[in-house]
């Protein structure tokens, strides 16, 4: 699909051939691979790493990265198709590839010098191994910039120190881009980025998270004692680490916005199920006009997420010629999807009565796992400071 024909993507959409392609592969694979499996791995909150292995080999783990760099050379548009698809059968899937896709493999391709790519991205984005983000700490979410986790240069390496928190696929990633502070005076000036390698001396793993949803990705700590990280290993240049950060997430907000849409229409998807077959006082439920507004609230919310997801997604695709950034379209499709996630879970959860309560069905995990959609990444009320500031023109 071109940028020109965006004014006619709607529940009709026409898609070109490879991203009907991608997004069938990804529907297949979810519902034969990942649907046996989900209500399991979010029970015990084991790692997934059977099907993410299958995902790699499909080419799911590095969509948009270039043939050459090991991914699948394909655009933003077929990224967001295969994350909604993997996403509306389990959220936890939908995170560990939105970080793989979308925090590492577009940084390195972004920021990455020639040498970096060979390295790190290639066997990240052919899924041979997984890659993680680290911006957050105990201390420092939203207002990332007061980290203290701190590199000191020494020769040809810098010395790391600190603890980050909150790190999705922390617990088996080979890899991790993480952020520290190398001039604390210089405030977000003063923070670099460095491409850490998780089997040196020096780096270990803290705390598991044990989490409300999306239970089968794993996210930890991790804990830097003098890290030795080779200068090589630095990504862009010493104080461009709050750029990349951000820029990074740009990209990152548009396949959460993909991860909410899908877990929207397993939402809507399941109710209208439910709604069709439930019988009260005589007649199915879906035949009483309060079910059928929650159905019908659903069902508009999802096609304006959709649109809005769409145009961020071609909007990030358009960037590669113009280099423009994406920053609004992002954080409104990332806010409206993943408040509309909340609403379709909970409403779906509203309309299975008691069951919608049972762990027997999986409309409970899609409400415990659209909430985490409003918080990483930015936080709904980051995403509202960074849309109206765009709109007031504030810096
Ligand atoms: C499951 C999970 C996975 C995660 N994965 C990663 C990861 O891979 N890498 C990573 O770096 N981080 C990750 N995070 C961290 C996540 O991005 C942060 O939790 C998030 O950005 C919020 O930061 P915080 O938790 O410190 O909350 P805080 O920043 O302390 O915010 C607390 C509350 O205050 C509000 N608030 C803060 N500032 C403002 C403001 N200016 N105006 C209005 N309200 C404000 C927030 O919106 C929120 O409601 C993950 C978090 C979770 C829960």
């Amino acid at each position: 699909m071109t940028v020109a024909q965006a004014a006619s993507v709607g529940p009709s959409l026409t898609l070109l051939s490879e991203h009907e392609m991608i997004r069938q592969t990804a529907r297949e694979f979810a519902q034969k691979e990942i649907a046996p499996i989900a209500g399991h791995h979010d029970e015990t909150g084991e790692f997934p790493s059977a099907t993410i292995q299958k995902m790699g080999a499909l080419g799911l783990m590095g969509i948009e990265v270039p043939e050459e760099y090991g991914g699948a050379g394909l655009d933003t548009l077929a990224y967001v198709l295969a994350l909604e698809e993997i996403s509306k059968v389990d959220a936890a899937h939908g995170t560990i590839m939105s970080v793989n896709n979308s925090l590492f493999c577009h940084g390195l391709l972004k920021f990455g010098t020639e040498e970096q790519k060979r390295k790190f991205l290639v066997p990240v984005a052919s899924g041979r191994t997984i890659g993680a983000y680290s911006l957050t700490e105990p201390m420092s979410g939203s207002d990332a910039a007061t980290m203290k986790t701190r590199a000191v240069r020494e020769g040809d390496h810098y010395v790391i120190q600190g603890r980050k928190s909150w790190v999705t696929s922390a617990p088996v990633a080979e890899f991790i881009v993480v952020f520290t502070t190398t001039d604390p005076a210089k405030g977000h000036r003063g923070i670099t980025a460095f491409i850490i390698e998780t089997n040196q001396p020096g780096f270990s793993r803290g705390k598991t998270e044990p989490k409300l949803g999306i239970r089968a990705s794993a996210t930890s700590e991790i804990l830097f004692e003098n890290y030795r990280c080779p200068v090589s290993n630095r990504l862009g240049e010493e104080g461009e680490g709050f750029k990349i950060a951000m820029t990074v997430l740009d990209a990152g907000r548009i396949g959460i916005a993909a991860q909410a849409l899908g877990i929207t229409e397993a939402s809507l998807e399941a109710s209208v199920s439910f709604a069709r077959e439930r019988e009260a006082f005589g007649q199915r439920i879906g035949e009483f006009q309060g079910i059928q507004w929650k159905i019908a609230d659903m069902k508009a919310r999802i096609e304006a997420a959709r649109l809005l997801l769409y145009q961020a997604a071609l909007a990030k695709t358009a960037s590669r010629k113009t280099g423009q950034r994406f920053t609004l379209e992002a954080s409104v499709a990332k806010l409206f999807a993943s408040e509309t996630a909340m609403f379709c879970s909970h409403e779906a959860v509203q309309i299975h009565g008691g069951l919608g309560y049972s762990k027997e069905l999986p409309v409970e995990r899609y409400f415990r796992d659209a909430k985490i959609t409003e918080i990483y990444e930015g936080t709904s009320e980051i995403q509202r400071m960074v849309i109206a500031r765009s709109v007031l023109g504030l810096r």
